[in-house]
């Protein structure tokens, strides 16, 4: 889309703690600056991501499983947090919560479903809620299938879906309490977003997902191209994320139930999407 500038600093790949992506935009078609949007490299795979309004200075974390890199960082841009925003209950994804709570009295944000599955919750979220940096606002969509508390949050001037573990690159959440049909449902919600909508899912899991993709769909040849470019960035330990709803919607075998090559590998021509969906989840859980 050509708006937006990714600036990868070059850490070496086990200097992981240390290693963030900045991204900003320089484009004069905005009436203000979009978030700025900072990711941070924590534990083996996961992103946590902070959110911060120029103008305002205000500032979010979302799913910190740790809170020394947040702090680190938070203290080299000499931001402080507004709030601690968690797209589900799972302990890499709250992990970091009660020290940057007790470090910056932020508020915690979650879900109204995991009020009390994680600690301290200040703000119970439902569907439909905005959360305000400044001006710039946090869309609140219920996404279930991972857990029945996911939420994700979704910045549309700044075209970024914070989806934790929702959507990957070319993958999908497990699904841990949700159902196949509630997790296409939720899916289907993110692929009606606009395409260039960038994704900033919670974990590192791309390159494995697309040689699970790759089985499926061994003609794709988007597919192939994505996944050398992905090796590659593997190679030089750069992150793969964010993708764009573009890639995922031509590579992500979860999004393309209705892809015809890909039911016929399946052996499901007749069968609904959500047989479809929930055939190439059970496959990949084995995979
Ligand atoms: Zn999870």
């Amino acid at each position: 889309m050509g708006m937006i500038i990714r600036k990868h600093n070059h850490y070496p790949a086990k200097d992981v703690k240390n290693y963030y992506t900045m991204i900003f935009n320089e484009s004069l078609s905005y009436p203000r600056p979009m978030l700025t949007i900072l990711q941070i490299s924590a534990l083996t795979d996961n992103y946590i991501y902070l959110l911060h309004d120029p103008e305002s200075k205000e500032t979010a974390v979302i799913d910190p499983p740790v809170a020394k890199p947040v702090l680190n960082l938070l203290n080299e841009q000499n931001w402080s947090l507004k709030y601690i925003l968690n797209t589900h209950h799972h302990w890499d994804h709250i992990g970091g919560n009660d020290e940057l709570k007790r470090a910056n009295r932020c508020q915690i944000a979650a879900s109204r479903y995991d009020q009390t599955r994680i600690p301290e919750v200040d703000i119970a979220l439902d569907e439909g809620d905005v959360i305000q940096l400044g001006d710039q606002q946090l869309n609140v969509f219920e996404t279930p299938g991972h857990t029945l508390g996911h939420i994700v949050f979704y910045a549309k001037e700044s075209q970024a879906l914070f989806c934790g573990d929702t959507l990957f690159g070319m993958g999908c959440g497990r699904l841990f309490e949700g159902s196949a049909e509630q997790m296409w449902h939720s899916l289907l919600r993110i692929k009606l977003l606009p395409a260039e909508t960038h994704i900033y899912c919670a974990h590192e899991y791309t390159e494995n997902n697309g040689r699970f993709a790759l089985t499926l769909e061994p003609q794709n040849s988007r597919l192939h191209q994505r996944m050398s470019q992905i090796r590659q960035q593997r190679v030089a330990g750069l992150s793969t994320i964010p993708s764009t709803l573009a890639d995922e919607l031509a590579t992500n075998p979860f999004l393309r139930t209705d892809c015809t090559e890909l039911q016929t590998q399946l052996g499901l021509q007749n069968a609904s999407e959500i047989e479809v969906f929930a055939k190439i989840r059970q496959l990949k859980d084995k995979f």
